[in-house]
């Protein structure tokens, strides 16, 4: 091998390397980011491999599903199931908003 074919593997390799890692590590984040906002890992993935850092600062921007975010309100407490209508209300609530009903009160043992 000539010493300018060295040099041009050694290029490849240099450029190569970095740009693959990019593209798993961005991918990765993102996917992860995008999975946890309940909108799919492979979607996230495929944005951050795409665009790099510029792909995860994008899946950052969208906020979490209706459906991801009850489950986030129901296990921090802000919200919390009518017993009559499994309807989420605020803990504290004395008429549920979805059945109208009043919302009975047990006492905590
Ligand atoms: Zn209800």
């Amino acid at each position: 091998m000539q010493e300018h074919e060295r040099l041009s593997v050694r290029l490849i390799e240099l450029l190569l390397l970095p740009t693959i890692l990019s593209w798993i590590v961005c991918g990765e984040i993102a996917g992860r980011v995008f999975r946890r906002s309940g909108r799919g890992y492979w979607r996230g993935c495929l944005t951050g491999a795409l665009l790099g850092p510029l792909g995860i600062l994008i899946v950052l921007l969208f906020d979490p599903t209706p459906e991801v975010r009850r489950v986030q309100q129901l296990n921090s407490g802000d919200m919390t199931f009518c017993r009559l209508c499994l309807g989420l209300i605020p803990p504290n609530a004395r008429v549920c908003r979805h059945c109208d009903r009043d919302v009975p009160v047990y006492a905590a043992h």
